[in-house]
């Protein structure tokens, strides 16, 4: 009897036992704070993109005919972009645009994209802030370009286009828009900026690979390239020259569209699949972010993952803070001014109420490509006006620190650009340690810099250069801009 008691009473205590070990690899708050990755289920990707126009207080000012100075409508554009990116540009009603069963399609060939917890890079840091990051290198082209690119050559297609056209400066948006292009059938011809053709060939090797004529700008294959050619025979080109040419191709050529990969509302938009996928996934997480950064170059990466977050700041009382980190060299958040100004260089494009450096300026050769923009997008420059977000400026050694840091601690090499979200990550993650604040803190990594190790090397070799601008210098280019507002 009493041995059969304890024979019992030690399997019980076995199973007990037992059961302390099972539970414990179960117990929720241990699972989450162990954690690394975040992978939604292709069921739970989105079907919708979100349109922050709708939800906005104070809507973006309209473009304007720069020979009339009235306000466009989308008919107006037409003639340059597919259609339905023209009433999506101006569509200030919807919220939530549907994606197209075929965009969608494709976008599970490398979505949904993981969100993964930095906790090598807080450790370096020894900081009490939870860093997440929404990995969107994570995709063959590298960055999340690729999102718009399938969205606006799905809609060429069904329009009839069969060729499209763009500028490219390093090269992430015409590679995206290359292989895009092959997948709904079109004919791509990309014109990127000379000397980026000539410093940095493997992206203009991709974009043949995947089929597209690449022409480097300034050329003598358009009016606007003949002309700057005439007056300056040694030009390196400029995004500038190469936007007069793309659409100067668009505009003459019959079933040709203009795509562009940054600065329009309609490429926010698509980007959004970006922050509807990491809301989720920080819901997964059991967390919500109390800042959320990216870089900025025209606003397409920043948006797409800012906006659907930021519908609860304007919605629900979220108190989340955005910060958009540009290059100190190209500083339009930051130092430009709120004004009507040209998109490209030769003054092709309408007006757009937008923070600029004025479309006159020539940024320094800074090895971010994707950031030296003039200007920033109409939506974003609104939200910066009414105090939804702010920008911060980032010395380029200071944007390679963090990069180098980034590589070493998480494993992933960053794009230059995305450089910068992470150096202004470290600097949050910097105040937290000194305040001892527990923030969540969660940046878009806008892609890898695989292609861009000749950066890397300049800077390991301790030659990179810190640019820096003279008020004097911005304000000459300011001058020049019409005013309007
Ligand atoms: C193009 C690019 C950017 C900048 O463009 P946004 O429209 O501001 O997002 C940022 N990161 C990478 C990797 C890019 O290719």
């Amino acid at each position: 009897m009493l041995i059969i008691f304890c024979f019992i009473s030690i399997n019980i205590l076995n199973l007990h036992l037992l059961s302390i070990k099972c539970n414990k690899p179960t117990n929720k708050h241990d699972k989450m704070s162990k954690q690394k990755k975040f992978i939604l289920p292709e069921s739970e990707m989105p079907m919708q993109w979100y349109n922050i126009q709708a939800d906005m207080a104070n809507k973006p000012l309209p473009p304007l005919n720069p020979a009339t100075h009235k306000p466009l409508k989308a008919e107006d554009l037409f003639h340059i972009f597919s259609e339905e990116c023209c009433r999506q540009e101006f569509d200030q009603t919807h919220a939530w645009i549907d994606i197209p069963d075929e965009v969608a399609d494709m976008y599970k060939y490398y979505r949904p994209t993981p969100l993964v917890r930095a906790y090598a890079l807080e450790k370096a840091l020894d900081t009490p802030a939870h860093i997440y990051f929404k990995n969107e290198s994570t995709n063959p082209l590298g960055s999340h370009k690729i999102n718009s690119a399938l969205a606006q050559c799905y809609y060429c297609r069904q329009e009839g286009t069969t060729n499209v056209t763009t500028e490219t400066g390093a090269g992430q948006w015409g590679a995206a828009l290359s292989y895009a292009a092959r997948v709904f059938g079109l004919e791509a011809a990309v014109y990127q900026v000379k000397i980026s053709l000539r410093q940095k060939p493997y992206r203009s090797i991709l974009m043949r690979t995947f089929g597209a004529e690449v022409t480097g700008s300034p050329s003598m294959s358009t009016r606007a390239g003949k002309d700057i050619i005439t007056r300056d025979p040694m030009h390196q080109g400029s995004l500038g020259t190469a936007i007069s040419e793309a659409i100067e191709l668009a505009t003459t050529t019959p079933h040709c569209k203009y795509t562009l990969g940054s600065v329009l509302n309609h490429v926010a938009l698509h980007q959004t699949v970006i922050g509807l996928e990491a809301e989720k996934q920080m819901e997964m997480a059991g967390e919500y972010p109390d800042t959320v950064i990216a870089c900025f170059g025209g606003g397409s990466n920043f948006g797409g993952i800012t906006f659907p977050f930021m519908r609860h700041n304007i919605k629900d009382g979220a108190k989340t803070e955005y910060i958009a980190a540009e290059p100190a060299s190209c500083p339009k958040l930051t130092r430009g001014v709120f004004e009507y100004d040209f998109g490209d260089e030769a003054g092709y494009t309408p007006l757009l109420p937008m923070f600029t450096l004025g479309h006159g300026f020539k940024p320094a050769n800074i090895h971010a490509g994707g950031l030296r923009y003039h200007g920033a997008g109409v939506i974003v420059s609104q939200l910066l006006k009414d105090g939804l977000m702010r920008g911060v400026d980032i010395p380029q050694s200071e944007s390679f620190d963090a990069g180098l840091l980034f590589a070493r601690t998480e494993g992933i090499v960053p794009a230059p650009e995305s450089c910068h979200a992470i150096a202004a990550t470290i600097r949050e993650a910097e105040k937290c340690k000194e305040s001892g604040q527990q923030k969540v803190i969660l940046f878009n990594l806008s892609g890898h810099g695989l292609i861009d190790m000749t950066a890397y090397e300049q800077y390991l070799n301790g030659d990179l250069i810190d640019y820096t601008i003279s008020d004097e210098a911005i304000k000459a280019n300011i001058d020049k801009v019409p005013k309007i507002i």
